[in-house]
C-alpha cells in the first residue's frame, strides 16, 4: 500500500474490533478520545453498534443482542458507558417501555467473568500505602443472592429447602423453625458457572503473570462455599497446575476474612478471584482506595477467548447535562483511553500485529506520562501529591495526550 509521507503512516488492522457506542458525556469523550487519540494513527476498523438509549429504544433492544453477537464472532469489542432505563430515564427519553442493563444482556450472552483493574499514576497515591501495584479483581457475576429467591414470613412456622428431581423424588432440609416473624432467602450457583469463572481466572492471572488469590467462607458454608473451593482445587489442579509453575506465579486460596486482612498488608500486584456478592463491594473498595472511579478499567473475559473492553465506571450524568449547557466539563477521560488501548492490544495479539500493539502501549505510556508531568482532570487534581501543574478540561487533556503521543 502506498502512503501519503507528508502525513503520518497510519497503522493498519487486520480484523475489526466491535465498538459500541453509548450515552451522556462518556459519549461524547468517545467522539472526541476516537477524534484525537486513535483516527490520526491508526487506520481504525471496527464494527459499529449505537447502543444509546434512542438506539436501543427504537431497535427494541436487538441492537444489543446484535453487539453481543458480534463480539462473539470477531473476539474484541469495546464498550462505551450506557443508561441502564429506569422510569426516570423512560420519561427524559420518552422511550417505549423499560429495557434490560445491555451490560447484563451482554454478559449473559458471551457468558463472561469480569476483571477490574485500576490504573496506577505514580502522583495519585493510593489511600492504603502499602499498594505498590494495582490490585486486579474478578467478579463471579452469576447467581448467589443476586438470583435469589427471598419471603418474608409473618409468624412462627417451619421453613424448609426442597429439591425435586426429575422423577419426582425429593430431597429435604429444614432451614429454621420460626419462632416469631422474620425473613428468609433461598440462592443457588450451577457447577458450570462456577467452573467457568475459576478457569477464566486461572486464564487471566497466566496472560498477566499475577498470583491468583481466591477465598470463601467454606468454614461456615461447607457445601454451598465449599463447592466453590474444590472446584478451583480440581481445575487448578488437572488443568493449571504446570502452567502456573513454568510462568512462576502461585495459586493460593484462604478465607475470605484472612483475604482481606492480607490485601491491605499486602503490595499488591495480584489477581483477587471473588464470589458475587464480596466482587460487588471489594470492587468498589479497591477502586476508591486506589485513586478514582474514572481510572478504573473493567475487562470481561469468556471461557471461549472473547474479551469485551470498558470503563468501569457510568455515563457521568451531571457532567453531560452540564456539557448541555455549553459548560467545558472536566471529565477523566482515561479509563475510556484505557478500554480502547485494551481492546487494540488484544487485537494486535491475536492477529499478530507488532505496530498495532506498539500503538496501544504508546496510548498508555502518553496518558501516564501526561498526568505524571502535572496535566490532569479535575477529580485527579484533588488526589495529586504533588500537585497538578495545570488542572485541563477535557478536551485540553486529550490535546495534552495527543502532543506526548506524538513524540512517542
Ligand atoms: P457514574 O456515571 O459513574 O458517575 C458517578 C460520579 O462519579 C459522577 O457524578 C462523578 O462525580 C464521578 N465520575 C464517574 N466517572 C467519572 C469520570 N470519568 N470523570 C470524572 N468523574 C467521574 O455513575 P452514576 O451517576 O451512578 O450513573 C450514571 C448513569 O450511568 C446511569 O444511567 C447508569 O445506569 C449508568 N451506568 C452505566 C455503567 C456502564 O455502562 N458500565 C456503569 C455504571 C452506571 P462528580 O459528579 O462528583 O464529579
Ligand atoms: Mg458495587
Amino acid at each position: 500500500m502506498e502512503y501519503n509521507t507528508a502525513e503520518i503512516k497510519k497503522i493498519t488492522m487486520d480484523n475489526p474490533i466491535v465498538e459500541i457506542d453509548g450515552d451522556e458525556m462518556t459519549r461524547v469523550l468517545w467522539a472526541l478520545v476516537k477524534e484525537q487519540l486513535l483516527l490520526p494513527f491508526v487506520d481504525l476498523k471496527t464494527e459499529y453498534y449505537d447502543l444509546s438509549l434512542e438506539n436501543r429504544d427504537a431497535t427494541d433492544d436487538q441492537v444489543t443482542h446484535d453487539a453481543a453477537h458480534a463480539i462473539l464472532k470477531h473476539k474484541v469489542g469495546v464498550k462505551c458507558a450506557t443508561i441502564t432505563s429506569n422510569n426516570a430515564r423512560k420519561a427524559e427519553y420518552n422511550l417505549k417501555h423499560l429495557h434490560p442493563s445491555p451490560n447484563a444482556t451482554i454478559r449473559a450472552i458471551l457468558d463472561g467473568t469480569v476483571f477490574r483493574k485500576p490504573v496506577i499514576v505514580q502522583s495519585i497515591q493510593p489511600t492504603v500505602s502499602t499498594w505498590k501495584k494495582p490490585i486486579v479483581i474478578a467478579r463471579h457475576a452469576y447467581g448467589d443472592v443476586y438470583k435469589n429467591a427471598e419471603l418474608s414470613i409473618p409468624g412462627p412456622g417451619k421453613v424448609e429447602l426442597v429439591y425435586t428431581d426429575k422423577d419426582g423424588t425429593e430431597q429435604r432440609i429444614v432451614v429454621a423453625d420460626m419462632k416469631g416473624p422474620g425473613v428468609v432467602q433461598g440462592m443457588h450457583n450451577l457447577d458450570d458457572s462456577i467452573a467457568s469463572f475459576a478457569r477464566a481466572c486461572f486464564l487471566y492471572a497466566l496472560e498477566e503473570k499475577l498470583d491468583l488469590w481466591f477465598a470463601t467462607k467454606d468454614t461456615i458454608s461447607k457445601i454451598y462455599d465449599g463447592r466453590f473451593k474444590e472446584l478451583f482445587q480440581e481445575i487448578f489442579k488437572k488443568e493449571f497446575k504446570d502452567l502456573f509453575e513454568k510462568a512462576g506465579i502461585t495459586y493460593f486460596y484462604t478465607l475470605i476474612d484472612d483475604a482481606v486482612a492480607r490485601v491491605v498488608k499486602s503490595d499488591g500486584g495480584f489477581l483477587w478471584a471473588c464470589k458475587n456478592y464480596d466482587g460487588d463491594v471489594m470492587s468498589d473498595m479497591i477502586a476508591s482506595a486506589s485513586g478514582s472511579l474514572a481510572m478504573m478499567t473493567s475487562v470481561l473475559v469468556s471461557p471461549n477467548g472473547v474479551f469485551e473492553y470498558e470503563a468501569a465506571h457510568g455515563t457521568v450524568q451531571q457532567h453531560y447535562y452540564r456539557w448541555k449547557r455549553g459548560e467545558k466539563t472536566s471529565t477523566n477521560p482515561v479509563a475510556l483511553i484505557f478500554a480502547w488501548s485494551g481492546a487494540l492490544a488484544k487485537r494486535a495479539n491475536l492477529d499478530g500485529n507488532s505496530e498495532l500493539m506498539q500503538f496501544a502501549q504508546k496510548l498508555e505510556t502518553a496518558t501516564l506520562r501526561t498526568i505524571e508531568e502535572g496535566d490532569m482532570t479535575g477529580d485527579l487534581a484533588k488526589l495529586a501529591n504533588p500537585a497538578p501543574q495545570r488542572v485541563l478540561d477535557s478536551w485540553e487533556f486529550v490535546q495534552a495526550i495527543q502532543k506526548r503521543l506524538k513524540t512517542l
